[in-house]
């Protein structure tokens, strides 16, 4: 699940892995561990926390030797404990192993290896790689052979890397992403090409059911039977100035003030790709987008526009969900799969699942190399660089911004994107906080929060929700304007507070009513709008804008902002939500 890198090169690995650790701390985890070997010795530091917390107490960094592994780890098996991170050694230290992923049939394996004699250190169900390495090693007195056959024992979702006494560093992938770096004066194998674009932009990419072996300068790449596979070398074309935060004091508040440059990136788009996309929409009998989290928020949208402008009917569906629904599709469906790193378990899934029967993928992604853009028949980019933030905030926008220039296109024009004013409007927004930051110092106390909105601004009240509990921890809620008056309304009284989605469009005069009949009940409104109404206790002021299906992407800014000031003054880390990974590669 979470992050993986490991070294072999001219220069010392400790500060390189602790380095590139650093760098993809984004992905969220609970424990941090680097292995090196010096002169034949397998020296292994690890502990919960922080990376540079467990720098501080460890001294990672100043392990000797020139190659090395380490781990960042997301717990799914083992309480979160120093013994439980990762590396795990087997056979006397002359091995050692960090893991990424879920081992299903652990505890079989595990029962196997202890009544052969080996002996378990943690609770996690990673360990059994390791020891499964040592005993086919001693077994085959083959480094290539005892990854073979250990990964013909593994049952789940894996991807590992082990550094071998001699020296060898061996890998293996399935359903996990791994990449390989490939510098002037060394190899990285990791999770993310974050782990090593500060050294090389060269990457190998590697298929599930490839194994590795990083020996003496050279890469070899087989198949779980042995056989030699060829993968090509990519250049990865990210800037890495992207991942610092600069001026900012957080990740998120950096991405979100981005959004005036990443929507433009997102309108980039080459023509013959958007033609390519639409003509396999277009030809489709039955549509299905499938998403989590704020890419189905993304979906959602969809589904309306693309009904509204295009007349395309959609269904939008919870890429979690999507084994339950998707299962009579034909060639002449289209799954649509909306994901910012293209590596989450859910949506790759319910690809697999569509691909299975046929079904045609298209993609909006913002991890041009990731599994999902290669497992798609066409997919769009949303450009948005690299998104550090646990809370998508930039490519829920970027996506916004492909969706509506699909829609657009089907439609011939109809949905009247206006590029320049919407750049505009989305500037002004962003160039004035302090509204939004002084609500936050208000509601800072409060424990619950709703958001309302109706047709296109019920998922940006979803969307808005989720990101002030993740942010925040504050429960908050979406509602659809018109299901108040089946039940949620009961839970209007004085100090609920509500914010409003209203802008000047067809939904206003029915959601202004709404927002009498919550302030009848003595809450507290706030309304994000285009005017100022008597009804409102706070004003947000948007833009207003002449094409109603735009309004989404200025509205959720002051969202975005309210959860990142709240978390601000709650004292909590909005870059890294506790119990939340950025990329959600489990099931
Ligand atoms: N399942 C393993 C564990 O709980 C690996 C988790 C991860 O991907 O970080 O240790």
């Amino acid at each position: 699940m979470c992050s993986i890198i490991g070294y072999k090169g001219k220069d010392f690995a400790a500060p390189i892995l602790v380095n590139s650790l650093k760098r993809m701390e984004y992905r969220g985890y609970d424990s941090v561990g680097v292995a090196t070997l010096d002169e034949g010795k397998l020296l292994v530091r690890k502990g919960t926390g922080k990376v540079a917390e467990v720098n501080n107490k460890l001294d990672m960094s100043h392990m000797s030797g020139h190659i090395g592994i380490g781990h960042t780890r997301w717990a799914t098996h083992g309480g979160v404990t120093d013994k439980n991170a990762h590396p795990h050694a087997a056979g006397d230290n002359k091995i050692a192993v960090v893991h990424n992923g879920i081992i299903e049939n652990y505890k079989e394996l595990k029962a196997e290896l202890i009544k052969e004699g080996y002996i378990f250190a943690s609770e996690t169900d990673s360990e059994v790689i390791a020891h499964l390495l040592h005993r086919y090693y001693i077994e085959t007195e083959s480094i290539k052979q005892s990854l073979i056959k250990t990964c013909k024992r593994l049952q789940g979702a894996y991807a590992f890397v082990a550094v071998f006494q001699d020296g060898t560093i061996g890998g293996a992938r399935y359903e996990e992403p791994l990449i390989i770096g490939v510098a002037k004066e060394g190899y990285f194998v990791s999770s993310d090409v974050l782990g090593f674009l500060e050294h090389t932009d060269k990457a190998i990419f590697l298929d599930n059911g490839d194994i590795t072996i990083v020996d003496n300068d050279k890469v070899e790449i087989f198949d779980f039977e042995g056989n030699p596979v060829n993968r090509p070398i990519t250049q990865v074309a990210w800037e890495l100035g992207d991942i610092d935060k600069g001026k900012y004091a957080h990740h998120t508040l950096k991405e979100i003030d981005e959004q005036k440059l990443s929507i433009i990136r997102a309108y980039n788009q080459e023509e013959e790709k958007i033609d390519e996309f639409c003509k396999i929409l277009s030809a489709a009998k039955n549509v299905y987008i499938v998403g989590s989290g704020t890419s189905y928020h993304s979906a959602l949208v969809a589904k309306h526009v693309l009904g509204r402008y295009a007349k395309i009917r959609v269904e939008a569906i919870m890429s979690s969900e999507s084994k339950y629904i998707l299962s009579s599709l034909d060639k002449d469906s289209v799954v649509i799969a909306i994901s910012q790193s293209g590596e989450t378990a859910d949506v790759l899934d319910s690809v697999r699942l569509a691909k299975n029967q046929g079904t045609k993928i298209l993609s909006i992604v913002n991890v041009t190399t990731s599994s999902l853009a290669r497992m798609s028949d066409s997919f769009l980019g949303t450009n948005s660089g690299p998104e550090i933030g646990v809370a998508a905030t930039k490519s829920f926008t970027a996506q916004l911004i492909i969706i509506y220039s699909i829609a657009d296109k089907l439609s011939e024009g109809k949905l009247g994107l206006d590029k320049e004013k919407l750049i505009h409007a989305v500037d002004r927004m962003l160039s004035n906080k302090s509204t939004v930051e002084r609500l936050a110092q208000e509601l800072k106390n409060h424990k619950d929060l709703y958001i309302l909105g109706r047709f296109l601004h019920y998922p940006i009240a979803l969307e808005g929700a989720l990101k002030v509990k993740e942010l925040a921890y504050v429960h908050a809620e979406g509602i659809a304007a018109g299901e108040l008056k089946h039940g949620p309304l009961a839970l209007m009284e004085k100090n609920t507070v509500v914010m409003i989605l209203n802008p000047h469009d067809s939904t206003f005069n029915d959601t202004i009513s709404n927002a009498h009949e919550i302030k009848a009940r003595g809450a507290t409104v706030v309304g994000i709008s285009d005017s100022k109404e008597d009804v409102y206790d706070y004003w947000i002021p948007i833009p207003a804008l002449s094409e109603e299906a735009l309004y989404p992407i200025v509205e959720v800014i002051p969202l975005q902002l309210l959860a990142y000031y709240l978390a601000v003054g709650k004292n909590v880390d909005p870059d890294y939500p506790r119990n939340l990974a950025k990329s959600v590669t489990v099931r």
